[in-house]
């Protein structure tokens, strides 16, 4: 039955417009799905059916939009329920703009590169409007363009590198002797060519991420030590910095809310994209914090999800910039931000390299408030971890035979080892460090 008929039905002074309205959308070349709340679709166009090569005999309406509409990720992974952002937008109620995947066609190994955007429609039922856009085209322009850049990127890293380890030479006072006012230039010369050397290195990351040449390795880790070893570890490279940090639940920066102490939460990660996504908010933290301010960091199982929060006392972020941080080469531009320096492209890898671990990413911040950047990512459970572990267990039981070499059958503990990750025990009871550091506002940069 025609969703719109129906209505021009009971709308019949609109009449031509529903009419006109369904010519259009049957006409475009853009997916259009109305799903219900609980994700069955109402109305389906046909270039949606199109992109999946669904039978024309057959009818998608009354079918549950997952067992249709399959996605992938960039990377090529299918998408887990908690992963896929059409069952989460369904869940949360919020919506999606522009998520990008790839459609599963039908039962074959042909995949549409797709842009996934969700609204909600109007009339407050619960409804969701779902478009896909075929972008295979945008994706090929995108590829030339991402190639220059990358190979552009690479070739001027070496020189710049070059510069830079001249110029801490001529600055050594071991190795060159130069007056006050050339070391005055000199080190002005030295802050650019690392400012260079770091925007190359992040131009390299984002090629590399943007065309699928990193992609993660998922291991199953224990969420709460994990994070806060890199925590730890990152602000102990600066015995000098004057903020205070710290880790763990109970913090007087905390509501308390869903907080449990004692909790052993577990994930499923590539640690080196965690890494990055970790240095990059704790470097920005420490950034944009003014000395004598604080930075704290938590990690806690929230649902099926892990939710990771970098909280800050810091100068905040105003409203108009909030939306468009992750973007590439947004920096807010105030009196604050002007003497930091950056690139404007830490958050925009940040928020790729948590969408690829099936994470996401969003901010709580006013300007002169504070900031917190949250983290979600899929949780294991216990059974599942140690499903997880026992796998790579076996994986690596398997490797050695190939290469004659007998070895010893590892046990979970080991095979938790070989990820680099801790044994599945109860987590230590989260301590609160506190290090009084130097404040640092010319950053890391
Ligand atoms: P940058 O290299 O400029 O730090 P990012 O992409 O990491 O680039 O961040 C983009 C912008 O977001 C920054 O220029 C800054 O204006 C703002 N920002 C990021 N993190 C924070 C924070 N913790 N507190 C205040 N502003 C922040």
């Amino acid at each position: 039955m025609s969703l719109f008929k129906r209505n021009n039905n009971s709308v019949a002074a609109n009449g031509n417009n529903f009419e006109l309205a369904e010519i259009a959308l049957k006409s475009i070349n853009d997916g259009v799905v109305i799903l219900d709340r609980s994700g069955i679709i109402r109305f389906v166009n046909p270039a949606a059916l199109r992109m999946i090569d669904f039978n024309p005999m057959l009818s998608a309406v009354g079918l549950d939009l997952r067992s249709v509409f399959r996605l992938e990720s960039k990377e090529g992974r299918e998408l887990s329920d908690q992963e896929n952002p059409l069952v989460l937008a369904l869940a949360s109620g919020e919506t999606v703009d522009s998520f990008r995947g790839s459609l599963i066609v039908g039962n074959t190994n042909k995949r549409v590169p797709v842009s996934v955007s969700v609204i909600n429609a109007e009339g407050g039922a619960g409804d969701k409007i779902v478009t896909l856009r075929n972008i295979a085209k945008e994706l090929e322009e995108e590829g030339a363009q991402t190639e220059f850049i990358s190979t552009a990127s690479h070739e001027m890293r070496t020189p710049v590198a070059s510069i830079e380890g001249y110029l801490s030479l001529a600055l050594n006072p071991q190795t060159a002797t130069i007056d006050a006012r050339a070391q005055g230039y000199l080190t002005a010369a030295h802050t650019a060519s690392k400012h260079l050397g770091k925007l190359f290195q992040d131009l390299l990351d984002v090629t590399k991420l943007d065309d699928g040449r990193i992609r993660p390795e998922m291991v199953p880790v224990e969420m709460v030590s994990t994070v806060r070893q890199m925590a730890d570890t990152f602000y102990g490279q600066f015995p000098d910095l004057k903020i205070s940090y710290t880790f763990g639940s109970s913090n007087s920066m905390s509501d308390g809310s869903g907080v449990k102490l004692d909790q052993v939460v577990y994930g499923y990660v590539d640690i080196h994209f965690l890494q990055e996504i970790m240095d990059n908010l704790l470097d920005n933290a420490m950034k944009y914090t003014p000395a004598g301010g604080s930075v704290w960091v938590n990690v806690r199982g929230d649902g099926d999800r892990v939710l990771i929060n970098v909280t800050d006392t810091g100068i905040g972020i105003s409203a108009d910039d909030i939306q468009h941080i992750f973007q590439k080469f947004y920096r807010a531009d105030n009196s604050d931000t002007r003497e930091i320096g950056g690139t404007g492209l830490g958050l925009y890898l940040v928020k790729q390299r948590v969408e690829a671990i099936g994470g996401r990413i969003w901010v709580e911040s006013g300007f002169g408030e504070g900031s917190t950047f949250f983290v979600s990512l899929p949780r294991l459970s216990s059974e599942e971890y140690q499903k997880r572990v026992a796998i790579i267990n076996n994986q690596k039981q398997f490797a050695p035979q190939m290469n004659q070499q007998p070895a010893p059958a590892p046990t979970i503990q080991a095979a938790a080892q070989m990820v680099q990750q801790p044994a599945p025990q109860p987590a230590p009871q989260p301590q609160i460090v506190t290090q009084q550091y130097q404040q640092n506002n010319g950053g890391t940069i």
